[in-house]
């Protein structure tokens, strides 16, 4: 296919304004397109390579501007260009309006003798062009890319300077190319957005559907070397958590780098979250998974620093070995990292996207388990996950995920991942099924206006305090905590309240307002439980302020508020 055609296509896409319309000449080029498919798609993303590929073109705008203005010929400068963009805030449209082209003797530079442009010409420039590195490879490139755009027309050149800049602006997306894919090949949607998530390449999607139809895309599968995006999380509450399914899935949220492991049992790569490949940045990693997985596989977790104890550090220092190229040795000293799998998405031969999380994670401790500190496990009844592998809770509790939480932050851990126990992976989609528990923004200060004494060991203390709001010269209740509390906390506050009681009812205790707690919560409800009118969802004691009076608590005015801005 001619660079022209392509060009002229795009040209038309860019003027069309109905998605329809924009979906059904996309359709209509890749159909045109034959042999050069997949370039073809990946030149409509304004890509090169496909996404899950991390060699960057690497084209600045300065080497750019220099080969436009080279081959616009002698009159034109950088400077020039530069104050024309200024103007236009295109380089298409600059690009567009130069007269290139024609710049003699130099003309033929890179051009094999053609003197138009094939869309599989300006691929292999671009793709010799990423690939030239070291002294005066600036000038090679210059050069390569001049000898581009001194063969290109006016519309080509606008599509060409954008793509190299890798902004096509023509309305094109993903959503775009696996709805035009579909429609010119055939191929129902679903089906070509399952391969996407798998594969991340949208040429090769396109080409299987244009030579192999629905069976070829439904073959596509996780490939060990070719990353795909992760599976992100939402905001959540463990009551959403709670309310959406029967029991969940708790793992601590550790605090470090989004981590895909792919090994084929011998060698092992490294991608980040957005598919870099750090594989040398974190050779520890690369030794635990060849030491540990004698199997192809493809896992993802987070990798932590970690202190001399294995005490976790900021996750600013884990970035800091990634960014590292160089010295690494030296920076492993400095920096330790540690893998935490919790996740396994392809094993024994199996992609596992459509497997439950229940399942993937039992296949995740089979694949990281070493047989020997199994057998000595199974031995002493322990059932600890192996060393690399994220632990996994099922609960439908909400004190005991509290607990959980206390105890991750206790580690130094972020706070807690809630999941579905039943859900599937999907790469790249934020969805409802991974959730992480927002911290508690907002604190409440109530007053303590009543507790229930405990029970057994407990029969001496006091729990379960009831908290009220202040309103007006009242006080209204609002929930009642029972969370977020020690022992020996329980004993000093049953100290503390036991003289503010007046009256006792069975195990329950009336006290006259004179301690303030200060509370966290997940949410507030309205409710007809409370004298209030509202309740605290999950209350959670953070500590008693010593420093406020009941007459400084919270007031109902300030719940009303805190509700209504939710
Ligand atoms: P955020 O970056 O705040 O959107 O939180 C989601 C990120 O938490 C993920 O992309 C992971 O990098 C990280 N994370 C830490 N622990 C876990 C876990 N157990 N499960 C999933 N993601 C986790």
């Amino acid at each position: 296919m001619e660079f022209a055609a392509f060009a002229a296509r795009c040209e038309e896409i860019e003027a069309a304004s109905a998605d329809t319309e924009i979906t059904s000449l996309v359709a209509e080029l890749l159909t045109a397109a034959e042999a050069e498919l997949e370039t073809v798609v990946r030149f409509l993303l304004g890509r090169v390579y496909p996404a899950h590929d991390s060699t960057k073109l690497d084209i600045g705008p300065k080497l750019c501007y220099e080969a436009l203005a080279r081959a616009a010929g002698q009159n034109v400068s950088v400077e020039d260009i530069e104050a024309h963009l200024a103007e236009e805030g295109d380089i298409g449209t600059v690009a567009e309006q130069l007269d290139l082209g024609g710049q003699q003797g130099l003309a033929a530079f890179g051009s094999g003798g053609e003197t138009t442009l094939a869309v599989t010409s300006v691929e292999t420039t671009l793709r010799e062009l990423a690939e030239t590195t070291g002294d005066g490879s600036q000038d090679t490139k210059v050069d390569m890319l001049f000898g581009l755009f001194n063969r290109a027309g006016d519309i080509e050149a606008r599509y060409l300077s954008r793509l190299v800049l890798s902004e096509m602006r023509i309305g094109v997306g993903e959503g775009t190319i696996r709805d035009g894919t579909a429609m010119a090949f055939d191929v129902p949607v679903d089906a070509v957005e399952r391969a996407l998530q798998v594969s991340n390449d949208y040429g090769l999607v396109a080409e299987s559907a244009r030579t192999e139809g629905t069976a070829g895309v439904e073959e596509i599968q996780l490939e060990v070397g070719r990353p795909v995006q992760a599976m992100l999380a939402q905001t959540g509450t463990v009551a959403d958590a709670l309310d959406s399914w029967d029991e969940v899935a708790v793992e601590w949220k550790y605090d470090g780098a989004r981590i895909q492991v792919h090994t084929d049992g011998t060698d092992v790569a490294l991608y980040s979250r957005n598919m870099e490949d750090v594989t040398d940045a974190l050779p520890e990693v690369v030794e635990f998974v060849t030491d540990t997985v004698d199997e192809p596989a493809i896992l993802d977790g987070e990798v932590v620093a970690v202190d001399a104890d294995g005490a976790p550090r900021p996750f600013q220092a884990v970035l800091r070995r990634f960014r590292r190229k160089h010295d690494i040795e030296m920076a492993r000293e400095d920096v330790q990292v540690k893998l935490h799998a919790f996740d396994c998405l392809y094993a024994g031969g199996e992609t596992l996207l459509d497997s439950s999380l229940r399942d993937r994670h039992a296949r995740l401790v089979a694949v990281l388990a070493d047989e020997e500190e199994s057998k000595a496990k199974a031995e002493t009844g322990q059932r600890t996950p192996p060393d690399g592998v994220s632990r996994l809770w099922l609960s439908a509790d909400a004190k005991e995920i509290e607990q959980l939480e206390q105890e991750a932050l206790a580690a130094g851990h972020e706070g807690l991942m809630l999941k579905d126990p039943n859900s599937t992976y999907t790469p790249g989609n934020r969805g409802q099924r991974w959730l992480k528990r927002k911290p508690d923004v907002e604190t409440l200060d109530c007053v303590v206006t009543g507790a229930e004494w405990g029970e057994g060991r407990r029969a001496n203390v006091l729990g379960t305090f009831e908290l009220s709001v202040r309103d007006g010269e009242a006080y209204r209740s609002i929930g009642k905590v029972a969370t977020g509390i020690t022992d020996e906390e329980l004993a000093e506050l049953s100290d503390l309240l036991e003289s503010h009681i007046k009256g006792e009812s069975g195990t329950v205790v009336d006290i006259a307002p004179a301690i303030v707690f200060e509370v966290g919560y997940e949410e507030i409800q309205q409710s007809p439980t409370y004298e209030s009118g509202y309740a605290l969802r999950f209350p959670r004691f953070l500590g008693v302020r010593d420093d406020k009076s009941p007459a400084d608590a919270d007031t109902r005015t300030r719940v009303e508020t805190l509700v209504s801005e939710d």
